[in-house]
């Protein structure tokens, strides 16, 4: 896996704060996420659109560090069958990468 500066930080994250404590903000930046599409969805407001991508960025950072917490390969073995079942479900070709 190709480290990044992103994967630094996150790596920095989880080393300064602990696990326990970012599962728990992941939980509660999930929970952010799900008021906001939940609003989003009920049509309240106009400006809803900006908050739901802010929540989105902020989940997404969290999961990145959740993948450093728990097992990234195991992650991605999972991902990679839910991914292929999805794409029979949608008629979409996957093509071999080549090792
Ligand atoms: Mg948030």
């Amino acid at each position: 896996m190709k480290v990044t500066k992103e994967t630094e930080i996150y790596r920095a994250a989880v080393k300064e704060f602990g696990g326990a404590h970012q599962t728990l903000k992941a939980i509660e930046e999930l929970a952010e996420l799900q008021r906001a599409l939940a609003r989003d969805y009920s049509g309240e407001g106009m400006k809803t659109d900006l908050h739901v991508c802010e929540e989105i960025a902020d989940v997404e950072i969290m999961l990145n560090q959740l993948r450093l917490i728990f097992d990234p390969k195991e992650i991605d073995d999972w991902k990679d069958s839910k991914l292929e079942r999805l794409a029979r479900m949608v008629g979409v070709e996957i093509e071999e990468e080549a090792t």
